[in-house]
């Protein structure tokens, strides 16, 4: 069994119970804070996380293909995005948005919330519109994509993360995928657990076709809609939909890696870099609540609150919950939060509810209880 299948493998709730001491003593073995809220003594919290937060002094070997490419997309993406202001028709601004919703959604309620993290179910119907959506986004194959992710999370911000934000803001926003990677990430990668994974027909028909759907679906069908359904010329439905769409979808994406391992408050756990960042939630459709995700990666909200203007990804998991497509939601009960934040948060969480420390003793005394019962 490989060395961290247990942590994998194990339901949030077997988790959660404070037996599975063999999973903590293994994430003590790797050095990286487990990120699960776990009843233990201390919650692997003793250890001393903060010297293996760091990035080995190496000599990147770049990968001039990449940098080339993604230098053009850049260069395309703002003549694109002038397009898109001064040109486009109505009907290719809104076929942009949406190609960009739903790319957004491909990745967030896709590979990251559902095959990344497991952190609800999703019958096939909802797994097949997912990986059309995920194809669209063009960020490798959803199952290399939340194998990668799986990495990030288990060994973050240590050289075996494949986007280590402590190498700089740079780097971890499209740096790392501009050179080799540090051969820990390819080492660590292979003690994970990728079982569930191999095991959904849909995903692999997308890894093993992608070199066909992808094209297809990111830059040929972007670029041919809306030149043969509103008569757009080949410039404004390339530009426009195909690179200024995908460019701005990767930096929002990137932005989690980068930003929002950054500049943000640390309500949950102050001893690691992930952070609460607004404006990322806002573009990412809810995937900026990044210091609560890193600290609770199986809720299926990535973040405390339900709130639909800052976490769209929520409203459209619920919204198929609704009709049966998704289910088995995992969340974490209020109590477990509230007692995570008053241990290693940094003291900006705003309110829990009851009980919080900035309720003043006015408030507490203007209190109304209905259906009080005299203990
Ligand atoms: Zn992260
Ligand atoms: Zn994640």
């Amino acid at each position: 069994m490989p060395p961290n299948a247990n942590t994998i493998n194990n339901s949030p709730d077997e988790l959660l119970d404070g037996s599975n001491v063999a999973a903590l003593d293994e994430s003590k073995q790797t050095g990286v804070l487990f990120e699960c809220d776990a009843d233990t003594v201390d919650g692997a919290l003793d250890v001393d996380i903060v010297p293996l937060k760091k990035a080995e002094k190496r000599k990147l070997h770049l990968v001039w293909r990449n940098i080339i490419l993604f230098g053009y997309l850049h260069l395309a993406a703002i003549y694109g995005g002038w397009l898109f202001f001064t040109s486009a028709k109505w009907a290719t601004v809104f076929f942009s948005i949406f190609l960009y919703s739903i790319g957004v959604l491909g990745i967030t309620a896709g590979s990251h919330r559902l095959w990344a993290h497991r952190s609800y179910k999703a019958k096939w119907p909802l797994r097949l519109l997912l990986i059309i959506f995920n194809t669209c986004a063009f960020q490798d194959a959803a199952f290399h994509w939340a194998r990668d992710h799986r990495v990030h999370h288990k060994f973050s911000e240590t050289d075996a993360d494949p986007h280590n934000a402590t190498r700089g803001f740079f780097f971890s926003h499209v740096g790392w995928l501009l050179c080799k990677k540090h051969p820990d990430v390819i080492a660590k990668g292979k003690s994970l657990d990728l079982s569930d994974m191999l095991a959904d027909p849909i995903l692999m028909f997308q890894a093993k076709y992608y070199l066909v759907l992808m094209p297809l679906a990111c830059f040929i069908l972007p670029t041919i809609i809306p030149m043969y359904l509103w008569d757009e010329s080949f410039f404004n439905a390339w530009f426009v939909c195909a690179m200024f769409r995908w460019c701005f979808l990767l930096n929002v994406t990137w932005c989690v890696n980068s930003a929002a391992h950054k500049f943000g408050g640390r309500p949950y756990d102050k001893t690691i870099n992930p952070s609460e960042n607004k404006s990322v939630a806002l573009f990412a459709f809810g995937e900026g609540w990044h210091n609560y995700h890193h600290v609770f990666p199986w809720d299926y909200k990535t973040a405390e609150w339900g709130n639909y203007s800052m976490n769209l990804t929520t409203a459209f998991i619920d919204f198929f919950a609704k009709i049966g497509w998704a289910y088995d939601l995992k969340s974490v009960a209020p109590e477990t939060i509230e007692r995570r934040v008053k241990r290693t948060g940094d003291g900006t969480h705003e309110y829990w509810g009851w009980g919080d420390r900035d309720l003043t003793t006015a408030d507490k005394e203007d209190i109304l209880i209905i259906n009080k019962k005299d203990e």
